[in-house]
């Protein structure tokens, strides 16, 4: 029948099955089809609710009388950095309102733990002979990107369904000094769409590192990208490894790019005070203040932490429809067939895809042949190294809704003929 699983097919039956999976492919490319699917970027709709921003801020006092339009306050202003303490469960004076760009913010730290070392650390890490870093996979491109710039060891581990595999992380980081850090995309995890669990997150808090200044990058640029009424809440992090006696564990960044403008939003770090005045005494070096007008208007837009919460309603009924369309074109054009796997997020912006081991590249090349731009296979490996060549990351935010179905529905032609020629070869 049309949905039985391909392995459990005659040989005639696969060279028939290829010989109309071929037909298929002609067919599309015949279309002359040019999609994206690539990068996780909001679409011009979701950028259009943002736009009263244009005519902000309304004064230009913050809520401590400074005159943002001046130098100075390094720290970010008041009100939006208590907004978003609130919204990352953390303290006020835990928290730097930033520029534009979290991604920065994660460099800044790396750069200051290499050339000035941690508050909880004997030196810095370029002095160190090796310094590694935990990675669950899949993950973000642009983690192991800035990690391979600075030159600093990879080292993975799976990303399960409630986080990074804890007992896995925990045995490697209890006798390896060189481990010094790992990444974690918490909520909504780029691209699995995985929710570290509060027991993860407390594991991750509380073990025994080799390492004294061992750091959690707590990257939690999904927290509140709920793509359903089912909201995920963040594990609380700074608490956990607080109580855990481990208080300048995790640092936490976030950021407006995906609930305001994705070039021109406020960034945040947060972490212990010790850690943020770290953080705001090597900023100093080479910074007199951030973007404080952006940060007023951004706190006079939202008004309050639920103002955030409310705004990201109106993105959820933009992009739910397009995950909604990825599903239904995987489900029906894949379901059963044995040739694919993938997660069905409840936020964040990214469906996995995982196919047959050894056919991801062979997907993007054809979906490439035939006009479809995907996210190239191994991407979210360290080194763009995917050991199973299986994943592909989809990202269905930016283009309209009926290209996202079409693109979609081109994918899984292509998924069809790389295992109708990988279970016929
Ligand atoms: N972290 C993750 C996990 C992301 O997916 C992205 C955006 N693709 C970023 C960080 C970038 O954040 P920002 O725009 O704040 O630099």
């Amino acid at each position: 029948t049309e949905t039985q699983p391909l392995a459990d097919r005659s040989p005639d039956e696969l060279a028939a099955f290829l010989t109309e999976q071929r037909a298929a492919y002609d067919a599309l490319k015949g279309r002359g089809l040019k999609l994206d699917l690539t990068r996780g970027k909001p679409a011009p709709a979701q950028l259009d609710l943002s736009d009263a921003l244009l005519a902000l801020p309304a004064s230009y006092t913050d809520a401590n009388g400074v005159d943002t339009r001046n130098y100075g306050g390094l720290e970010g202003i008041k009100e939006i950095r208590e907004m978003f303490a609130e919204l990352l469960w953390v303290e006020p004076e835990q928290v730097v309102a930033g520029g534009n760009a979290s991604l920065v913010m994660m460099r800044d730290v790396l750069t200051d733990l290499w050339l000035k070392g941690a508050v909880d650390g004997e030196r810095p890490w370029s002095q160190e002979e090796k310094v590694t870093f935990i990675c669950p996979v899949p993950g973000y491109d642009r983690h192991f990107t800035l990690l391979d710039w600075f030159g600093i060891d990879t080292v993975t581990v799976p990303m399960n369904d409630d986080g990074p595999d804890a007992e896995a992380v925990a045995a490697l980081v209890a006798s390896d000094p060189s481990i010094k850090g790992m990444w974690i995309v918490p909520t909504y995890a780029n691209p699995s769409g995985s929710v570290c669990s509060q027991e993860v997150a407390a594991r991750l808090a509380s073990m025994p590192t080799a390492a004294p200044d061992f750091k959690i990058f707590w990257d939690n640029a999904y927290a509140f990208h709920h793509l359903t009424e089912d909201e995920a809440k963040s594990a609380d992090i700074l608490t956990l490894a607080s109580a855990a006696g481990h208080p300048h564990r995790p640092i936490m960044f976030a950021s407006t790019s995906k609930i305001t403008y994705a070039g021109a939003g406020v960034a945040f770090l947060a972490a212990s005070v010790e850690n943020v005045q770290w953080y705001l005494k090597h900023l100093g070096a080479g910074a007199i203040g951030p973007d404080k007008v952006n940060q007023l208007r951004h706190a006079q837009f939202f008004g309050s932490p639920q103002g955030v919460r409310d705004h990201m309603v109106k993105h959820r009924e933009i992009i739910w429809p397009k995950f909604e369309a990825v599903q239904s074109v995987l489900d029906s054009r894949l379901g059963g067939l044995g040739v694919a796997e993938w997660t069905k997020p409840t936020g964040g912006y990214f469906v996995s895809l995982d196919v047959l081991d050894g056919a991801a590249t062979r997907v993007v090349q054809l979906a490439k042949e035939a006009g479809i731009a995907l996210t190239p296979a191994g991407a979210s490996f360290p080194g763009g190294n995917d050991p199973r060549d299986r994943n592909i990351r989809l990202a269905p935010t930016f283009p309209e809704l009926d290209a996202v179905t079409e693109a979609m529905d081109a994918v899984a032609t292509c998924v069809l003929l790389a295992a109708a020629e990988q279970l016929t070869a």
